[in-house]
């Protein structure tokens, strides 16, 4: 077949990513690869629960289209708990959408012409990237260190090249588990602000924190209207039910919903119901004081059978929570040979930290995920890893 696909068709898949993440597929395989929350901690019977009483109780109601910024009562919640971490809005600042990754979509939609530049952290969230892609973006990479992305270094940026907004996942990033000190946060939020810049905060994993002290939002210490924020249930509560919002001024969160509207019409309104449910019946801090138990024990795991197994010039960043590892090999070495290796002789699996680049850099990288494998299995794969580095370094 011959298809003539618009030109954007070209930027949506990448053949090298599509074929490194199959074979980290492989069942026979201990995966560090995947960026998937532990289904374990899913509170299936409490949603099983919710969505029976939401069905018995408000019947068609909640099968019928509804508004496309999302179920009131949700909305409502939703500002209340977002009020505790310091960010003040109300329900006309938030637009419920299908995952936090709609809202990475709606906003590359809603502010990218071809060509326009964003800027981003190097590495950077992979998913986000493609979408902006899709719309023919280009990137501006900032770089990062152990305190997240140099904002001295974008200001020095912004005065060569003006992006149409900056994309960042301060708390936990992935791919790296770094977190955006506070300082770093205050002068981010003033430069876009008195650049007159977007600022996209994505903060899907802020909430899963195993030590270190709270550091706040940057949507909650930027008191401008050029910061915009984007959270979801995905991981305290399960992604397959597909629910995250966005919060920004009025006038933004205006275009989202029209966005979502041409896209979606609305996110489900039975699973919004069930979850409105869901939340008035459970205490949501209690069972993500469950997930944090469960990931820092795999985290202490991964920590120290990489201190235990991999070689001494190996580096390796310490996340205060989320899911993600970042590792770095000595320079020269390619994570993507080292890869195939791993999976053919170590039966063990990891994400190469080429794609996350846009300055074609970081060879030498790889992410690993302590999420979604236990203990034992995180020691036994982290010491063959190791004993496959320390045979072909
Ligand atoms: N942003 C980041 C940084 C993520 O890691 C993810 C999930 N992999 C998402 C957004 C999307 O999450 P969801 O659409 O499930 O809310």
């Amino acid at each position: 077949m011959k298809i003539d696909w618009a030109d954007r068709v070209a930027t949506m898949e990448d053949p090298a990513v599509k074929m490194m993440l199959k074979i980290t597929q492989r069942t026979d395989v201990i995966s560090f690869a995947g960026g998937l929350p532990s289904a374990k901690t899913f509170p299936v019977d409490r949603l099983a629960a919710a969505y029976a009483a939401v069905l018995k109780e408000q019947g068609g109601a909640a099968l019928q289209y509804s508004l496309a910024e999302g179920y009131p009562p949700l909305r409502e919640l939703l500002a209340q708990r977002l009020e505790r971490s310091g960010i003040a809005c109300k329900p006309e600042n938030i637009v419920i959408t299908s995952g936090s990754q709609q809202a990475i979509d709606f906003i590359g939609r809603l502010l990218l012409n071809p060509g326009d530049l964003i800027a981003v952290e190097n590495p950077a969230y992979l998913a986000a990237l493609q979408p902006f892609r899709s719309y023919q973006a280009s990137f501006l990479p900032v770089p990062m260190d152990n305190d997240g992305m140099d904002v001295d270094a974008l200001a020095r940026q912004l005065k060569k090249a003006r992006p149409k907004f900056i994309y960042v996942n301060p708390t936990f990033q992935n791919p790296t588990g770094i977190t955006l000190s506070l300082e770093r946060r205050r002068r981010l939020g003033e430069l876009a602000a008195s650049r007159e810049i977007l600022l996209l905060e994505d903060n899907p994993y802020g909430e899963l924190r195993f030590g270190g002290a709270d550091i706040p939002p940057i949507k909650s210490l930027a008191d401008s209207d050029w910061a915009m924020y984007t959270g979801t249930f995905s991981k305290v509560i399960a992604p397959g039910l597909r629910v995250g919002w966005f919060v920004a001024h009025p006038e933004i969160a205006a275009k989202v919903t029209a966005a979502k509207q041409l896209n979606d019409i609305l996110t489900n309104s039975l699973t919004q119901r069930a979850l409105h449910r869901f939340l008035t019946d459970t205490d949501l801090d209690a069972h993500i004081a469950t997930i944090i138990g469960q990931y820092r024990r795999q985290r202490d795991a991964m920590l120290a059978a990489l201190a235990a197994y991999f070689p001494g010039n190996v580096s390796w960043t310490q996340p205060e929570g989320g899911m993600f590892i970042w590792v770095t090999l000595p320079p020269g070495l390619d994570a993507r040979d080292l890869l195939t290796k791993a999976i053919d002789e170590a039966k063990v699996a990891f994400v190469p930290g080429t794609p996350f680049h846009t300055d074609g850099g970081g060879h030498n990288t790889f992410r690993l995920s302590f999420a979604n494998t236990g203990e034992e299995e995180i020691a036994s794969g982290i010491a063959r890893l190791g004993a496959l580095l320390a045979r072909h370094m």
